[in-house]
């Protein structure tokens, strides 16, 4: 791995971005993401733009606010490159199902930007798109049908970068209302299991607090098919 600049560890990302040096960004997104493919590629090449567009920077202290609307490769690049992360409270998700994202100053001044599929989709070759439909949709491929669409996965993903900005994206200036900084919680312990749990998330139960889990109310979570509300018959283990 590279060196990490102790002192500021996206040094390196937002030089790449000053650079435009998006196959840079791309490789080193593939650290997080584990792999090559079109829409992570189209997510860092997204937000490259909004970061330059709105020129700024993140210390992972909510300076900008990403906010996606989908959970699928897109956001990776998205929360690489911009730096707005699940964790560290800068990135909203809405459960819209659509390729797009908008980065967002503190101030509100934002940039939206949403892909074209079809152009995308006619970089696309018929034989990944074959490949794509038995190693993905059907999950059915064998093993070298998966490493022969990993191989022209990468190469689109490459590809994608080159295109002009324009042809694979509708960008949009906006001004949007972010919500104020994340607010700082108390933990409070669950009288039946004993841990910890951010106030906000306690219930009462015969006059107790307890986390969600042994409370038995239903919970959200967020899994591959969007958000959803999960009741706690299905609990596991
Ligand atoms: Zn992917
Ligand atoms: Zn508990």
């Amino acid at each position: 791995m590279s060196n990490i600049n102790i002192d500021n560890p996206r040094q390196e990302i937002e030089e790449a971005i000053a650079a435009g040096d998006l196959s840079k960004l791309l490789k080193v997104n593939g650290m997080l993401h584990g792999h090559f493919c079109p829409f992570s590629a189209m997510g860092v090449k997204a937000a490259a733009r909004a970061v330059r567009e709105l020129g700024v920077k993140s210390t992972g202290m909510e300076e900008a606010v990403a906010i996606v609307e989908t959970n699928n490769c897109f956001s990776d690049g998205v929360q690489l490159v911009t730096g707005c992360s699940f964790g560290n409270n800068a990135l909203i998700y809405r459960d819209f199902g659509k390729t797009a994202f908008t980065l967002a100053r503190r101030n509100g001044d934002a940039v939206r930007i949403s892909v074209r599929a079809n152009r995308v989709m006619e970089e696309r070759s018929p034989e990944a798109t074959q490949l794509f439909e038995r190693v993905i949709v059907e999950r059915s491929g064998s093993e070298s049908d998966k490493k022969r669409l990993s191989e022209l996965w990468t190469e689109l993903s490459f590809r994608v970068l080159e295109l002009p900005d324009d042809e694979v994206f509708n960008i949009k200036k906006v001004t949007v209302e972010i919500p104020a900084y994340a607010r700082i919680f108390a933990s409070v312990k669950c009288s039946v299991c004993g841990e910890n749990v951010m106030e906000p998330r306690v219930r009462m139960k015969d006059g107790k607090p307890v986390c969600i889990p042994c409370s038995g109310q239903e919970y959200y979570q967020l899994a591959g098919d969007g958000i959803s509300l999960l009741s706690p018959s299905r609990k596991e283990g």
